[in-house]
């Protein structure tokens, strides 16, 4: 086993880069361009391997807007369940389809195939450019579903309760899915990268110097993240088997 990887214990998938919201605080903008997505089949068969290795106890899938391919995303945490991988999350905006018929089937064959945790984007920077209705519709339904949990997942400016307008606005939509049943995870604080260095610098202080949170050490991975391309490490699991791209990687 790699020393680098010794803790690794999650795998992540953005599924897609491509995704149907506009959010003025994506960090992900940048990365429009890149059209591919990740081929659930090959994304299987990566989990696979890896779980034969390592202790991998957490899959995720997000976006970009995952449910833009769920045949993939199914095919992703159905291999994770079938690893006995205890957390399998999803991540998504909840407006993948305006049809009513869609949004509930695909609420339904995502639990089935074994996704036991859903993050929903909701929060002033999402509800600008998505509608929350369909997001409510495929909670609604969720909520139905036993075995799957669902909450929304704000991005705050600060925090709950802060003075600012876009958190005033986040915290009265969590709590109209409050009122539904659906609890709100901690969600999360806004690094300034993409979209959000360029439309809300005004919430950030110029003269300091923010730590991605999402960064980890490199020579103590924890966390492996495979592009919607298939890429990781510099190689590629379409090409390569993906344990030896483990194997190859040296942290620099
Ligand atoms: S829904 Fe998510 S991926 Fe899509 S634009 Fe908004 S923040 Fe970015």
């Amino acid at each position: 086993m790699n020393r680098c990887l010794t803790n690794l214990c999650r795998i992540e998938f953005p599924v897609t880069y491509r995704c149907n919201g506009r959010c003025i605080h994506c960090s992900e903008a940048g990365r429009r361009g890149i059209s591919a997505h990740i081929d659930g089949d090959i994304a299987a068969k990566a989990i696979k391997r890896v779980a034969s290795e390592y202790k991998i106890t957490s899959v995720m899938t997000f976006g970009g807007e995952p449910l833009l391919y769920p045949e993939d995303v199914y095919k992703i945490h159905s291999a994770a369940r079938d690893c006995c991988v205890a957390s399998r999350e999803i991540i998504t905006n909840g407006c993948f389809s305006r049809d009513c018929a869609v949004l509930r089937s695909t609420a339904r064959r995502l639990a089935e195939s074994g996704c036991n945790r859903v993050l929903l984007s909701v929060d002033a920077f999402h509800q600008k450019t998505l509608p929350i209705e369909p997001a409510k519709i495929f909670a609604e339904e969720l909520l139905g579903i036993s075995g799957v949990t669902v909450k929304t997942n704000p991005a705050w400016i600060s925090g709950r309760g802060a003075d600012n307008p876009y958190d005033a606005v986040t915290e009265r939509l969590v709590s109209e899915f409050e009122k539904m049943g659906v609890p709100s995870a901690k969600g999360n604080v806004i690094f300034p990268a993409g979209n959000a260095k360029k439309y809300l610098a005004e919430y950030f202080d110029p003269e300091k110097e923010y730590v991605n949170p999402y960064e980890e050490d490199p020579h103590d991975v924890k966390s492996i993240s495979i592009d919607p391309d298939g890429g990781i490490f510099g190689g590629n699991i379409y090409r390569t088997d993906i344990i030896k791209i483990l194997d190859g990687y040296t942290g620099e």
